[in-house]
């Protein structure tokens, strides 16, 4: 049997997948081993309290691994971007993003090496998927961002890296549960935020599961041709369906749901784009999240020249809107840049 992943598992889980193996650990055990090698990043040798049998059977049934930081790339603007190896080579890459107040930390995790859904503007949609990651993987990329921010804490995460987190969906939820345990990430629910291109099978098993994370939803455009130019994948889906899922999410949590639009000049940003959307969410609850494009190459989407106008026509929709910075486009850090690649030769 493959050892356990100490940081993929939440401590019911540990004890159950040991006496599988035919070691019992008391919950009391595996709890505290669960706050000292995930909570606070021990080694497993360093908890104290385990029998040496028991710390023998750890030591034969389970690691706890750590992943290789290759490079890490501070922006002007406080941004920075971690690129990490995973035990089979495949990189990785997580984002520290500064909070307002000082010494607080979001963390942008990948779920997926690459991504299979080909986002026309995004740098990670051109990789292809390589592989999804693993829990205890996503887990090791927040602890090793964690590890190296000793003047401050990481209060909230967002999957928004390489990957469709609903794509990956039962490892991320899983990686979600071990970032919000208390004795583990012990980031609050409602402070971590799954982003989806709009799967709306997923979408839907997410609804009715009843998860407290947050949810955006990657729309970009009202309109069907527009949409599936841009999101080939995802686009593929009904539009009108997608707007029920949204619709049935927001009156099963009692909230708005974000959607996020990314701006580009020509493409999604006239006015009449306002109207559409206001027509295919009427009723529904919604804060669009307006983010700049970010497209290194010379022939890529452009930002909008036209933000104040887009503005001013989701106010007089009636449609509230928050202005998301996306920031570290100087170490390629931004939100569609995500794509593996060394900041320093
Ligand atoms: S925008 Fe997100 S879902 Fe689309 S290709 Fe990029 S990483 Fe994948």
């Amino acid at each position: 049997m493959e050892p356990l992943e100490l940081q993929g598992l939440r401590p019911e889980e540990l004890v159950e997948g040991l006496e599988a193996r035919g070691v019992r650990l008391p919950l009391a055990q595996a709890r505290r081993i669960f706050a000292h090698t995930v909570g606070r990043g021990a080694a497993v040798d360093e908890v104290p309290r385990v029998s040496k049998t028991h710390r023998e059977a750890l030591a034969c049934h389970t690691r706890c691994r750590r992943l290789e930081v290759v490079e890490v790339a501070e922006d002007d603007d406080g941004f920075s971007k971690w690129l990490l190896r995973c035990p089979d080579g495949a990189l990785t890459e997580a984002v520290r993003i500064p909070l307002d107040k000082p010494g607080r930390y979001s963390v942008c995790l990948s779920s997926q090496v690459g991504c299979a859904m080909r986002c026309d503007f995004c740098a990670t949609g051109r990789l292809g998927l390589t592989r999804s990651l693993e829990a205890w993987e996503m887990v090791a990329a927040w602890a090793a961002v964690r590890d190296a921010t000793d003047d401050g804490r990481i209060t909230s995460a967002v999957f928004m890296g390489q990957g469709e987190p609903f794509h990956n969906y039962d490892a991320v939820l899983r990686a979600a549960a071990i970032l919000s345990h208390p004795n583990g990430g012990g980031i609050a629910q409602k402070a971590i935020t799954i982003s989806t291109v709009g799967l709306i099978p997923q979408m839907r098993r997410y609804t009715r599961e009843g998860h407290r994370y947050r949810l955006i939803v990657s729309l970009h455009s009202a309109d069907a041709d527009v949409r599936r130019r841009l999101l080939p994948v995802a686009g593929k889906l009904d539009l009108e369906d997608l707007a029920r899922a949204i619709a049935e999410h927001a009156a099963a949590t009692g909230q708005p749901v974000p959607v996020a639009w990314t701006l580009m000049a020509g493409v999604n940003d006239d006015p009449v784009e306002v109207e559409r959307l206001s027509t295919l969410l009427a009723g529904t609850p919604v804060i669009v999240n307006l983010i700049d494009v970010n497209d290194a190459r010379p022939d890529g989407y452009r930002r909008s020249p036209r933000l104040e106008p887009f503005r001013d026509a989701l106010a007089a929709a009636g449609l509230p809107m928050r202005r998301r910075y996306s920031g570290g486009s100087g170490r390629d850090a931004a939100c569609g840049m995500l794509a593996a690649r060394r900041a320093s030769p």
